[in-house]
């Protein structure tokens, strides 16, 4: 195959790097069941490949956003049951019934739907009642519980077989967070009167580093699974970082002294200057936000700083103090010694939303 160009920027993902990370979830809450996140194609790291390593006994579930990401668990063979995170649309259910994917329901009219449908195919579905303890979401209100529990408890064909919540706050928040769990913990208890509540969960990866919640028996760590506390913790050390992304120099030039680079001319050379060009842009998901905040980017064992804005494709950083610098050689953009969080915050954004953001421009590298 000489018709297929070398990726200009691809991500290394380190699997075993996930695993390890998974464990240190497990040894944080021994007693409890988890459910890795993976949605969002694993928050870009890929989600068949990580599902697939993942998928050993002792995971309850794997978290996945969509139907789509579900039926796509399916056919990769994961043994793991999907536990679709979102609200479902009406012309997904009977798939998800047919493949009994786990669901969250929020109204008595989704529950009568689910119902209908098991109705049909003679079986008996089981769902997670969601109570918005405070995120606004999804759920049930804690006050309208005392209506739609006899309405469920009649449906023949759907057992609920756990709850579930999620913090809107829990790594800014402590105190309505804590009070949040006392409310959640009121929630279970009333339906723990009328249902057997195999599955009780309400904490991703702050709640589940930063809390304790005693009535909680499961819990969907997401962003530390990739090496990420949210908060300050024990395990900060602990965790492994699980992605690189890394480009490739296409050209160097020499500019003279006064002038632009990129887009807008926010950068203006004040002395000769040599130039990189990268072969990575906002189209791969390195943000464009992060134009003209002090990003810097890794070549040949030295800091170099990227100059002006980033473009769709491209961008540029001045190699004048590192002479070796040549086309072809590799650059780190997120990886041993640029964190991603220093570039989330640079970009003035989330750690997620760089994750999610790496695009399908970019292949994944497995090992
Ligand atoms: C995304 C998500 C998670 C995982 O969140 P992290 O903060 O990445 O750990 C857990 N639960 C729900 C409901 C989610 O939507």
């Amino acid at each position: 195959m000489t018709n297929m160009s070398p990726p200009r920027a691809w991500v290394d993902v380190d699997l075993e790097a996930i695993a390890h990370n998974l464990d240190v979830a497990r040894q944080a809450l021994p007693d409890t069941e988890l459910m890795p996140v993976i949605k969002a194609g694993a928050y870009g790291h890929g989600l068949e490949p990580v599902a697939r390593r993942l998928d050993t006994d002792g995971i309850a579930f794997f978290g996945v956003a969509n139907a789509g990401e579900a039926r796509r668990l399916s056919q990769a063979g994961v043994r793991t049951k999907p536990f679709i995170l979102g609200p479902t649309f009406p012309e997904e259910r009977e798939e998800i019934v047919l493949n009994n994917w786990c669901v969250t329901i929020s109204t008595v009219e989704e529950a009568e739907h689910f119902n209908r449908l098991a109705e049909l195919y003679d079986k008996t579905f089981l769902v997670h009642m969601a109570v918005d303890t405070g995120m606004g979401r999804e759920g049930f209100l804690p006050a309208q519980l005392a209506e739609a529990v006899p309405a469920i408890k009649a449906m023949r064909h759907i057992m609920v077989d756990g709850v579930m919540s999620h913090f809107p706050s829990a790594d800014e928040d402590v105190p309505y967070t804590q009070n949040e769990i006392g409310l959640f913990t009121d929630c279970v208890q009333q339906l723990q009167q009328h249902f057997r509540l195999r599955y009780r969960h309400i904490a991703a990866s702050a709640g589940e580093l930063g809390y304790e919640i005693p009535v909680a028996n499961l819990a969907r760590p997401g962003l530390l699974l990739y090496g990420v506390g949210p908060m300050a913790s024990i395990y900060d050390g602990i965790l492994r970082p699980t992605l690189r992304l890394s480009s490739r120099v296409s050209l160097v030039r020499e500019l003279p002294a006064g002038h632009g680079v990129a887009y807008g001319r926010t950068y203006i050379t004040s002395q000769p200057t040599r130039v990189a060009t990268i072969g990575i842009g906002y189209a791969d998901g390195w943000p464009r936000s992060i134009s003209g905040r002090g990003a810097r980017v890794y070549i040949n064992g030295h800091y170099c700083p990227m100059l002006g804005r980033v473009t769709m494709d491209q961008i540029m950083a001045d190699v004048t103090h590192v002479p070796s610098v040549a086309p072809g050689d590799a650059v780190e953009l997120i990886g041993p010694h640029i964190p991603i969080t220093e570039v989330a915050e640079q970009a003035q954004t989330i750690v997620w939303t760089i994750f999610t953001g790496l695009g399908p421009r970019l292949p994944r590298i497995y090992s």
